[in-house]
């Protein structure tokens, strides 16, 4: 559907509707919102103020005045199609705390407004044609935005930045399809000589563009949804002060006897741009403590699941045991080991450390680096030294080793390392997004097998349409309603 189409489809269903815009939570001011139609008309049954009616005022102006005998309100006006639905659109402030904003509310909808539906103000901001579909999932990103990427990121994609580019390869794909057409109904004055040369190499620089946007699918989910990262170690080893550390709180227990964190804690915490979805859990320990050992097959569970594994170890202990088994369990994940307690007199280092993955570990426990000396090195260990193997001296107390662990964290997961990216680079963030563009990239590969099989040029034609169409239903262009609702039904009330 075209944006035509929508606003004749949209047209025919309207009316006003109104919510609370600000959430439910207690707050300084609340703002109810009300679009449509007949928004100046509703709100003028309940206004009074020196500038009553608003269906007189100018557009963009905020006025002073009561909603009947409920609050002191300040009243904005914004006129079709200069707001955010593109319809008249009246946003009264009322003081925060539910009571006052839900009365407001309820003294609009007596007057004729609807309760609105969740999403739907920004539905009507897409079924106008003022926003495409990627830009109003964009908004919902930026309101469950909570960190720096996610925010600029989503600004990005609404301002129209990832939809331009899309736009751009419809619009060079769309053109050849039309070249096509008109060469073949008209072959005097359209010549294809040559073109399957030039349509191949046109091909190859989309399905180059198109495959690095979806690429970027993997680092845009790893910098928006963080890392699911499991803090493992024995006992003592100091997860807890790493933990809160990170989380900057006193959420986890801290104290000298083994085994305090019985359970699982989970916080979402910031690590220069990364974000850790951090799990707690309890040491890993050879026990007969029924509750520790529930912690225990948690955490080994976790691990499973887990992005991440931070490794804990402690400096001013010997290895034993339990680090072995802590570090045989990593087999084919990636973690990093931070060698917690480089604050207090050392007894291990990291060659020890680096020993625990060597293939005679078995002779732990080690309390001298001389198990390192002439350890042969199993498959694992080589390769984990190789690809993600990294020992950071650490210090919960005295915080040394953050900056490293922030570097390690950006050369694990980022595909550029953590390198700046340019201003205009929108990463993709959105399933549907990356499902869509892989579904273009399918079709070109096609385009590019015919033309190097010799088929004659109506064969492109399918393909590149297909193309064409993936990339717009992106945009929300041929979507069908249902997906519509279920995009819109994902936001909340008033928005
Ligand atoms: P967990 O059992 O692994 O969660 O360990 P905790 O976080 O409860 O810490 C155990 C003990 O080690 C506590 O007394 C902490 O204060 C201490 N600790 C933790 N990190 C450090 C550190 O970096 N340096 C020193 N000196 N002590 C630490």
């Amino acid at each position: 559907m075209n944006n035509i189409e929508r606003q004749t489809s949209y047209a025919a269903g309207e009316d006003t509707i109104a919510a609370i815009a600000t959430g439910r939570a207690a707050g300084g001011i609340a703002i109810i919102r009300i679009s449509g139609d007949r928004a100046l008309s509703i709100v003028d049954e309940i206004f009074r103020g020196p500038d009553a009616p608003l269906s007189k005022v100018p557009a963009n102006t905020i006025h002073y005045g009561h909603i009947l005998d409920i609050d002191e309100v300040l009243v904005s006006v914004f006129r079709a199609p200069h707001s955010y639905t593109t319809e008249d659109t009246v946003e009264i402030n009322c003081h925060g705390g539910l009571y006052a904003a839900d009365r407001v509310l309820s003294a609009c909808i007596e007057a004729g407004a609807r309760p609105a539906e969740p999403g739907e103000f920004t539905k009507r901001a897409y079924l106008s044609g003022r926003i495409d579909l990627s830009e109003a999932e964009a908004v919902a990103d930026i309101i469950s935005s909570d960190n720096e990427f996610s925010l600029k990121n989503s600004e990005k994609t609404l301002s129209g930045r990832l939809s331009r580019e899309i736009d751009e390869y419809r619009q060079r794909i769309i053109y050849e399809c039309g070249f096509i057409e008109s060469a073949l109904d008209d072959p005097e004055h359209f010549s294809l000589e040559g073109f399957g040369n030039r349509l191949l190499s046109e091909c190859k620089e989309w399905i180059g563009g198109l495959s690095k946007l979806s690429a970027s699918f993997q680092d845009g989910k790893i910098l928006k949804d963080g890392i699911d990262t499991v803090i493992v170690g024995k006992p003592n080893v100091g997860k807890s002060s790493i933990l809160n550390l990170l989380s900057n709180s006193d959420r986890a227990i801290v104290t000298d006897v083994p085994g305090t964190t019985r359970d699982l804690i989970e916080e979402r915490v910031r690590v220069g741009e990364l974000t850790l979805n951090l799990i707690d859990s309890a040491g890993i320990r050879s026990t007969d403590d029924v509750v520790e050992a529930i912690g225990v097959e948690k955490s080994l569970e976790k691990m499973k699941d887990a992005d991440l594994v931070l490794f804990v170890c402690d400096r001013s202990r010997p290895l034993d045991e339990n680090d072995k088994k802590i570090a045989a369990s990593l087999s084919g994940k990636k973690f990093l080991v931070l060698l917690n307690k480089s604050d207090a007199e050392a007894v291990i280092s990291v060659e020890d450390v680096q020993a625990l993955f060597q293939k005679n570990a078995g002779q732990l426990p080690v309390s001298s680096s001389s198990l390192s000396e002439n350890a042969a090195e199993s498959d694992f260990a080589a390769k984990s030294r190789k690809d993600s193997m990294k020992i950071i001296d650490f210090s919960a107390r005295s915080a040394d080793g953050m900056q490293e662990l922030q570097e390690a964290l950006k050369a694990l997961f980022l595909s550029n390392g953590g390198q700046k990216r340019s201003d205009g680079e929108v990463l993709l963030t959105n399933a549907r997004h990356k499902y869509e563009i892989d579904s273009a990239v399918r079709s070109l590969t096609l385009v590019m097998k015919s033309i190097e099989s010799g088929l004659p040029e109506d064969f492109y034609t399918v393909d590149l349409m297909d193309a064409y169409s993936a990339l717009g239903r992106i945009l929300g262009k041929e979507v069908g309603d249902d997906l519509v609702e279920e995009i819109f039904s994902k936001f909340c009330i008033g928005k």
